[in-house]
C-alpha cells in the first residue's frame, strides 16, 4: 500500500479536483489517502510515500511547510501551472509589489506575502510535474498508477500541435488567431483550437521552445504586441520564460 497527502498552496482547488474525477478508479487501487484536507475531515500528517501539491509559495508560511512535506515524502509530485510554475498569481513577479499590494488591497498593511509568487520547485526539490490548468485527470491517474508499478510515468513531451493535427483541426494561428501551441507541451487534447480559439499556454513550454520565432509569427499575423502578455500568463514565472526574459532584459 502507497500513503498519498494531497496538499495546497497558494492556488483555486481546481487542480485538486482531478482526484474527485477518478476517485471511483482510486478506490479500486491499493493506496490510502492520509491527507487532504479537500477531501476528508480526518487527516494524519505522518509519512507520505507520494506527496502531491498543489499551488505556488506566496507567503512565508507556505515556504515553512512546504519544507516540511518534502521532508516527509519519498516523492512529491506538483499538480498544475501554480505549483509547477507559479501560476497566473506570479504576474505580480514582473510589477512592483508594493504598488500592486496597494492597488489589489485596501488596506495592504495586514497582507503578509513575499515579493514573489514562485513554483515548488524554487524551494525543494520535485521528482515530477502534472502540468495544467487545470491538470488533465487522465494524467494524474497514468502518475499514480506509475508509482504503484514503480515505473516512469508516460507523459507526452510533444507540443500541443501534434495533438491538434492529429485531431484534423485547421490550424487558428494561420486563420489569424494567437495560437502557442507548437512550443506548450501537449495534454489537453488541443482542446481550444478543437473549438476555433488559440492555445494560450495553460500547460507550460516544451523542453527548448521556439519562443522567437513563434514572436516573429504572430508580428507577421499582426498581434506581435499580444506574445509576451500571452506567454506569461497561466505559467508567468516558468523557468524557462523567467530564464529568457532575464537574459533579454
Ligand atoms: S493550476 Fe489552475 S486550476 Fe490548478 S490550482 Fe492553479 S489556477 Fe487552479
Ligand atoms: S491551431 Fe495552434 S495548436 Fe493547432 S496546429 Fe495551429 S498552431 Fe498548432
Ligand atoms: S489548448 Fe492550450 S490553453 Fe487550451 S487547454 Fe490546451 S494547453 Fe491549455
Amino acid at each position: 500500500m502507497i500513503f498519498i497527502g494531497v496538499f495546497k498552496f497558494a492556488s483555486c482547488d481546481g487542480c485538486q479536483l482531478a482526484f474527485f474525477d477518478i476517485s471511483d478508479r482510486l478506490l479500486k487501487l491499493d493506496i490510502k489517502i492520509e491527507y487532504f484536507l479537500e477531501a476528508q475531515s480526518e487527516n494524519i500528517f505522518n509519512k507520505f510515500d507520494i506527496a502531491f501539491v498543489e499551488g505556488s509559495i506566496s507567503t512565508p508560511q507556505q515556504e515553512e511547510k512546504i519544507k516540511e512535506i518534502r521532508k516527509k515524502s519519498k516523492k512529491l509530485i506538483t499538480i498544475g501551472a501554480c505549483a509547477d510554475s507559479g501560476g497566473i498569481q506570479s504576474i505580480r513577479n514582473f510589477m512592483d509589489y508594493e504598488d500592486v499590494l496597494k492597488h489589489v488591497y485596501p488596506s495592504p498593511e495586514y497582507i503578509k506575502s513575499l515579493e514573489k509568487s514562485k513554483p515548488i520547485s524554487d524551494y525543494v526539490e520535485v521528482d515530477f510535474e502534472i502540468r495544467g490548468c487545470p491538470i488533465n485527470k487522465e494524467q494524474l491517474y497514468e502518475v499514480i498508477i506509475s508509482v504503484l508499478m514503480n515505473k516512469t510515468p508516460s507523459l507526452p513531451e510533444y507540443p500541443v500541435c501534434l495533438e491538434c493535427k492529429r485531431k484534423g483541426n485547421p490550424c487558428v494561428l494561420i486563420l489569424g488567431q494567437p495560437c502557442l501551441g507548437s512550443i506548450i507541451k501537449a495534454g489537453c487534447g488541443a482542446i481550444c483550437p478543437s473549438f476555433n480559439r488559440g492555445c494560450y499556454g495553460c500547460f507550460g513550454p516544451i523542453e527548448n521552445p521556439n519562443i522567437d520565432s513563434l514572436r516573429e509569427i504572430f508580428e507577421k499575423h499582426g498581434y506581435g504586441n499580444l506574445f509576451d502578455s500571452i506567454l506569461t500568463s497561466f505559467n508567468a514565472y516558468n523557468k524557462t520564460y523567467r530564464e529568457k526574459y532575464e537574459k533579454e532584459n
